[in-house]
């Protein structure tokens, strides 16, 4: 393994980020579902695996991606570090205040409640946004084109294939309420009233 301390610190954050992913995914695993709009979802998380995890564990355990090694200035990984914290700390928030209401595909369970307090006062997907924040610390703790970039490439490709899918179904579920919500908040920058 490359034990250099900007690479513990992302492998400490993806532990903490799977840890915490793991603890909210058994509280919601009995969930009975009223709506399922999963389209491609299987596929495309599995493509936002390869850019999160595969690549990163080739490149921090194997020397295979090693001819794609570059230097960043020193700020940049001190930068990572403090996104990554922020990013966790969102993270975490994010799936403590959906609670039983979160699902990994896009659905909406019986007894679905529209969450618009704690982080979702001012943003409606600051999961989304933590992943965005995770991705973009990956690419300045892992200094490889390929384990640094993936993970914005690839989840990338699923925000936006998503986005509009889970805010459709959202209002198909929820009408007017949901329609005023998405006026009173920012997708994922906050919007504060
Ligand atoms: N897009 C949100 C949640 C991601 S999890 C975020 O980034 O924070 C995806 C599931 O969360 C969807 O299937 C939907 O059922 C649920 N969901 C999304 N926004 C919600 C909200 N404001 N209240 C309740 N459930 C929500």
């Amino acid at each position: 393994m490359r034990i250099q301390p900007w690479n513990l610190v992302f492998l400490i954050g993806l532990i903490i980020y799977l840890g915490i992913r793991y603890f909210f995914a058994r509280q919601t695993r009995g969930n009975e579902k009223a709506v399922s709009r999963k389209g491609w979802d299987g596929i495309l998380m599995a493509i936002v695996s390869v850019g999160t995890l595969l690549l990163p564990a080739l490149y921090l355990f194997t020397p295979w991606l090693a001819f794609a090694d570059y230097r960043l200035p020193a700020w940049a990984p001190w930068c990572g570090a403090v996104m990554m914290c922020f990013a966790i700390w969102l993270f975490w928030r994010s799936h403590a205040d959906l609670g039983r209401n979160w699902s990994v595909t896009l659905e909406v369970r019986k007894d679905h409640q529209l969450i618009s307090h704690g982080v979702y006062r001012s943003i409606r997907h600051p999961m989304y946004a933590a992943i965005w924040l995770i991705s973009i610390a990956q690419a300045l703790l892992l200094q490889n084109w390929l384990a640094g970039w993936s993970a914005l490439v690839t989840f990338g490709l699923m925000y936006f294939v998503r986005i509009s899918r889970e805010e459709r179904m959202m209002c198909e579920v929820f009408g007017e309420e949901y329609r005023l919500y998405m006026r009173q908040t920012g997708r994922i920058f906050p919007r504060f009233r």
